[in-house]
C-alpha cells in the first residue's frame, strides 16, 4: 500500500463527464490497495470566468483590499470541483470527503493573489485516510494567520498537490494534465519535439521558471527542496488502462543526474512572452545604484529576471531589467516615483514585445562552446540578442517577440533535439 497524491487540472476537471472519468481512475488506484489524496484544480475556464467578473466591476488597477477580494472570488473555483469530485466518488461506491485549503488547513502568508504555503496541517487528513477515505482537497488556495482566504496564483493547484505530497511524505505525486509528460519544447511550436521519459528535477526549473507551461514552478521548488517523487502524465489516457502501465507513464522528475541525462547537453529548449523589459538610461555609475534601483522594485514586491548594466561612459551608465508583464505598470510607477528623482536622469525606455527563449540542460555544465553554438545558430537566423542571461543549466536570451518561433525552432533543430 502507498500513499497517493494525484492532482488533476482544469482541463480534466472540465464537465461532470470528466469528472467522472476522474473519479473512476481514483477508484482504480483505491481498489489497487492504495491511500489517495486528490487535489483538483477549478473546471476550465473557471478562475478566468470569475477573475472576469471581478474586472467588469473593477477594471482598475486593483489595490491590496480587491486582491483580499479577488482570492475570496477565484477559491470559489475549486471549492466547486472538490464537492463534485466527492460526489462523483461516492457514487462510484468509494467513501471521499472534500476540504476547501482552510479547513485541513493549508496555511499561507499574506500576500493575496500570490501567497506562499508555510505548512499544512496533516492530521485531518491523516485520520480521514485511515479510516478508507479518499480525501480530496481544494487546490490553489489556503488561508493566512489572519484567517483570510489566499490563493497561491495561477497554476497554484500544482504546487498545493506537491505541498500536499510533501506533509504527508507521500510516495509519489502524480500530476494528470492535459500533456502527457515534459516535452524538449512546447509541440505546437514544433511539431518533431519529443517526450522526455525523464527529466532532472534542476532542468524541469529551469523550464518550468521559462513558463513551460506543464508545471507551476513554485510546485517544482517544493518538490526538490522535500524531495517529492513527481510524474507529470496524461488525464486523457482511458481510465481503465492496467495501473502498472499507467504508474509507468509520462515523464519522471529525478533527483539523481544519472549518466544518460549527462550525455544529452541541451534537453530542452523554454520561452515565455511573459517579460517586459525596462531600461534607465544615464543613471550615474557608483556604488549603491543597483540596489537603490532594485531595491525600490524588491520593497514593491515586484520579481526582477534578466538584469544589465553597461559600461560606463563619463561616470553614466544605462541599467536594463525584465519583469513579469503584469508587474510592467505598476515598475514604472515605482521607478517613476520614487527612484529617477534620486538618480538625476528621466530616461526611461520600456519594451513589452519581448521574449525569453532558453536553451536547458544538465549536461552543460561538463561541456563548453554550448552557449556559442546557441549565438551562432539565432546569427544564422538573422536574430538580434537584446539581453543574454546564464546559469550553470541554462542559457538564455532576450529578443523581439515577433522571431520567439523562429528562434526556438532554430535552436531545437541545432542541438538536435528533434532525433530520438
Ligand atoms: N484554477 C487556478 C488557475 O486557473 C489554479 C490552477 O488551475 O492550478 O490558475
Ligand atoms: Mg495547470
Amino acid at each position: 500500500m502507498a500513499l497517493i497524491v494525484h492532482k488533476y487540472g482544469g482541463t480534466s476537471m472540465g464537465s461532470t463527464e470528466r469528472i467522472r472519468n476522474v473519479a473512476k481512475r481514483v477508484a482504480k488506484w483505491v481498489r489497487a490497495g492504495h491511500q489517495l489524496v486528490v487535489v483538483p484544480s477549478a473546471m476550465s475556464g473557471e478562475t478566468n470566468r470569475l477573475l472576469g467578473l471581478a474586472k467588469e466591476l473593477a477594471p482598475a488597477k486593483p489595490d491590496e483590499r480587491t486582491h483580499r477580494e479577488l482570492d475570496m472570488l477565484a477559491s470559489t473555483g475549486e471549492q466547486v470541483s472538490v464537492g463534485l469530485l466527492a460526489i462523483a466518488l461516492q457514487a462510484e461506491g468509494c467513501d471521499a470527503i472534500s476540504y476547501a485549503g482552510w479547513q485541513v488547513p493549508v496555511r499561507t502568508n499574506s500576500a493575496y493573489t500570490k501567497a506562499r504555503i508555510e505548512s499544512i496541517e496533516d492530521k485531518k487528513v491523516r485520520a480521514d485516510l485511515a479510516q478508507g477515505k479518499v480525501v480530496i482537497i481544494t487546490g490553489f488556495q489556503g488561508i493566512d494567520e489572519k484567517g483570510h482566504i489566499t490563493t497561491l496564483g495561477r497554476g497554484g493547484s500544482d504546487t498545493s498537490a506537491v505541498a500536499v505530497a510533501a506533509a504527508l511524505k507521500a510516495d509519489e505525486c502524480l500530476i494528470y494534465t492535459d500533456v502527457d509528460g515534459v516535452y524538449t519544447t512546447d509541440p505546437r511550436v514544433v511539431p518533431e519535439a519529443r517526450r522526455l521519459s525523464t527529466v532532472s528535477f534542476e532542468e524541469m526549473l529551469e523550464m518550468a521558471s521559462m513558463g513551460s507551461k506543464v508545471l507551476q514552478i513554485r510546485s517544482v521548488e517544493f518538490a526538490g527542496k522535500y524531495r517529492v517523487p513527481l510524474r507529470v502524465l496524461s488525464s486523457f489516457t482511458p481510465w481503465d488502462i492496467p495501473i502498472e502501465e499507467e504508474a509507468a507513464s509520462g515523464t519522471l522528475i529525478t533527483f539523481e543526474e544519472d549518466e544518460k541525462m549527462e550525455q544529452a547537453v541541451v534537453s530542452g529548449i523554454a520561452f515565455n512572452r511573459d517579460e517586459a523589459k525596462v531600461s534607465i538610461l544615464g543613471v550615474p555609475d557608483k556604488p549603491g545604484i543597483a540596489f537603490q534601483i532594485l531595491g525600490a522594485i524588491a520593497d514593491a514586491n515586484i520579481e526582477v529576471d534578466v538584469i544589465i548594466q553597461n559600461v560606463s561612459h563619463d561616470g553614466k551608465t544605462d541599467f536594463s531589467f525584465t519583469v513579469h508583464r503584469n508587474d510592467y505598470a505598476r515598475t514604472l510607477d515605482v521607478l517613476k516615483g520614487k527612484v529617477l528623482p534620486t538618480l538625476g536622469t528621466d530616461r526611461l525606455e520600456g519594451d513589452t514585445r519581448i521574449c525569453k527563449v532558453s536553451i536547458v540542460g544538465i549536461g552543460m555544465r561538463s561541456h563548453v562552446g554550448i552557449a556559442s553554438k546557441m549565438f551562432r545558430s539565432l546569427a544564422e537566423e538573422g536574430i538580434n540578442i537584446q539581453m543574454i542571461s546564464t546559469s550553470e543549466i541554462k542559457t538564455s536570451v532576450v529578443i523581439d517577440e515577433k522571431y520567439m518561433e523562429l528562434a526556438v525552432r532554430a535552436l531545437h533543430r541545432a542541438f538536435d533535439l528533434d532525433q530520438a
